[in-house]
């Protein structure tokens, strides 16, 4: 790709587009030339996107800049904010009004991300203290690894890649300023981890391709050179002083505007925290209620605990014991998902497309060892690309390994899973998604709304009955209702962990309580849990956030359908909008 071509051309629609949006100024409603004239704006934003970051544009699937390693030195980072900047001046151009629903989505997304550089750039400047900014293995590993071209064609855009990595290097020992001990930790690690990549994969590979001796030789430098740097780096970070350097927590300025961008809620982290808060006191009140009301079915004779939490692990561990066997375990999640279409169709919850049917493949090699159930969409470059649902197996695990998984992926749990992943979680969501399509809402979709959704679609399986033996039924189960809520009680308490580290000074012995007295949790899970809140930030409230923003506004929506009310109808609308932020969905829904 050309770059000063992209540069002429965005600049000459500019200058265009000033003329006919003077001549514009009278009409109220959508323009079709509006429309017209911001689709080619996101085309050239678009590619100015993956100009300036190759590496997301590779490993989304576009493969134009996969030869392109960018040098993060001072240039650099002036050539990212001024292209934030210029493109949120480009946007001002842009009538709201005259643009099409779809078309405002996007424009709210844009400008989002171009905010969001600008708040990375001049106020995160993670590259000066996450050193794992720095670790570029993955897109290496990614360019070797993933078969889109010709193995040819693919080790020279690596070889062309390398060529920057010593002055990459350089330029992150510069930027580095005060490291947080704890991501330059997981940076060495990280980094570690990558050197096969150039010294022993690259090598393999090269075995494999038809490519002249001397250019073979040379890669062979390049990649001894490149490992070199990196080590050097490695050594780098090793060396910085562990007992001072920037603290782990986000801290609370910082922590809200990352959570404006990358949550783009309509609320505050301080009204999340609140309403989680909230929502977990609720959460153990209903559970105490069903564990006094199922005790003498499940635990006759046996003296009832008087501590409340004590009392709901006790009737959680018990109905754990409900499961699968480890070798019917893929079958069992494989014979659930005609129930969950039969339930939705007979609940009239949301129209589900027949001639969509969900495809359901093994797990395929290279997710080997995570069990379970997970969705796979296709890229957004992948024209004819398909979803898939893949589905694990536990084969080659041991006993006690097995068992303490089927026990957490119980009769009751395994459901849910499946609800959240597939129907109508986030299958039925793409399904919905993909009607409307638009590129720029697959390359930056909310995740918020996408977890969200699918969090929202497992209460409201729940409220409609699902999983209780009477098909007129309107409720589920208390057993049910039990294992869903300490379900919900992990999104929850996600949000609370979240908030509570890195705006709360929330010490590690909170954060273990938080986790496994009060939330049932095991203790490695909520190690685990530990180790991820210290290394990421804001990610983990995504689920419990959507998923009070689709509440809210399903009450709003009631309240003005007043007795026109449908949950099929209000499903529809919302799916209807796309991967969009709620908040800006809300607006073009009430309005
Ligand atoms: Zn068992
Ligand atoms: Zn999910």
């Amino acid at each position: 790709m050309n770059k000063n071509l992209h540069l002429k051309i965005f600049c000459f629609l500019s200058v265009f587009f000033l003329l006919v949006s003077c001549s514009n100024k009278n009409t109220e409603k959508s323009s079709d030339s509006h429309d017209k004239l911001f689709e080619t704006y996101k085309a050239n934003f678009i590619l100015e996107l993956w100009e300036i970051n190759p590496d997301w544009a590779t490993n989304i699937g576009y493969h134009e800049f996969d030869d392109v390693l960018l040098v993060p030195n001072e240039t650099q980072l002036r050539t990212e904010l001024s292209f934030a900047l210029r493109h949120l001046d480009s946007l001002k151009m842009y009538n709201l009004d005259q643009l099409s629903d779809n078309n405002k989505t996007d424009f709210y997304l844009i400008k989002n991300q171009l905010e969001l550089t600008q708040f990375y750039n001049q106020s995160l400047k993670s590259y000066e203290w996450d050193p794992t900014y720095y670790n570029i293995g993955g897109t290496f590993a990614y360019i070797l690894g993933e078969n889109y071209a010709p193995l040819e064609k693919r080790i020279t855009n690596f070889f062309k890649k390398m060529d920057k990595i010593p002055a990459y290097y350089a330029a992150a020992k510069k930027n580095i300023i005060n490291p947080s001990p704890l991501h330059t930790q997981l940076a060495i690690e990280q980094m570690e981890a990558g050197l096969p990549i150039f010294e022993k994969d690259l090598k393999d590979s090269l075995k494999n391709v038809q490519l002249p001796d001397d250019l073979k030789n040379e890669i062979l430098k390049r990649s001894k050179i490149s490992v070199d740097s990196i080590k050097g780096f490695i050594q780098f970070l090793k060396k910085q002083d562990k007992s001072k350097g920037r603290d782990f927590r986000l801290g609370k300025e910082l922590y809200a505007k990352k959570f404006a961008y990358e949550i783009q809620s309509q609320y505050t982290p301080d009204q999340i925290y609140d309403s989680a808060v909230a929502r977990k006191a609720f959460l153990h009140q209903e559970m105490e209620k069903i564990a006094i009301q199922l005790w003498p079915k499940y635990m006759k004779g046996v003296e009832q605990p008087t501590d409340k939490l004590v009392l709901i692990k006790r009737l959680i561990d018990t109905l754990s014991l409900q499961h699968t066997k480890a070798d019917s375990f893929k079958i069992s999640i494989q014979q659930q998902l005609p129930q969950l279409t039969e339930f939705i169709n007979r609940k009239n919850l949301l129209y589900l497309d027949p001639k969509k049917p969900l495809e359901v493949r093994d797990e395929p090699g290279y997710m080997a060892g995570v069990a379970g159930a997970s969705m796979s969409s296709p890229g957004p470059y992948e024209m004819n690309g398909k979803a898939y649902y893949n589905v694990g197996t536990l084969e080659g695990w041991s006993k006690q390994d097995a068992e303490s998984y089927l026990r957490e992926y119980n009769n009751y749990i395994l459901q849910i899973l499946n609800i959240h992943e597939a129907l109508p979680g986030h299958y039925v969501q793409l399904v919905y998604s993909n009607k409307s399509p638009s590129l720029i809402k697959s390359i930056l979709q909310n995740n918020t709304m996408i977890e969200g959704w699918a969090v929202y679609s497992e209460l409201m399986m729940m409220e409609n009955g699902y999983g209780n033996p009477d098909p007129n039924a309107s409720t589920t189960t208390p057993e049910f209702w039990l294992m869903y809520y300490k379900w919900n009680l992990r999104s929850t308490c996600n949000t609370i962990l979240d908030i509570g580290v890195h705006t709360r000074e929330m010490s590690k012995e909170e954060a273990m309580d938080l986790l496994t007295r009060q939330a049932f949790q095991q203790k490695s899970e909520a190690e685990g849990k530990w180790h991820r809140v210290q290394v990421t930030n804001v990610q983990l409230t995504s689920y419990y956030t959507g998923f009070k923003e689709i509440m809210d506004l399903r009450t709003l929506w009631q309240q003005k359908q007043g007795k026109n009310y449908t949950l099929k109808a209000f499903n529809e609308k919302f799916l209807s909008y796309g991967s969009a932020p709620v908040k800006y969905i809300k607006e073009l829904m009430l309005k």
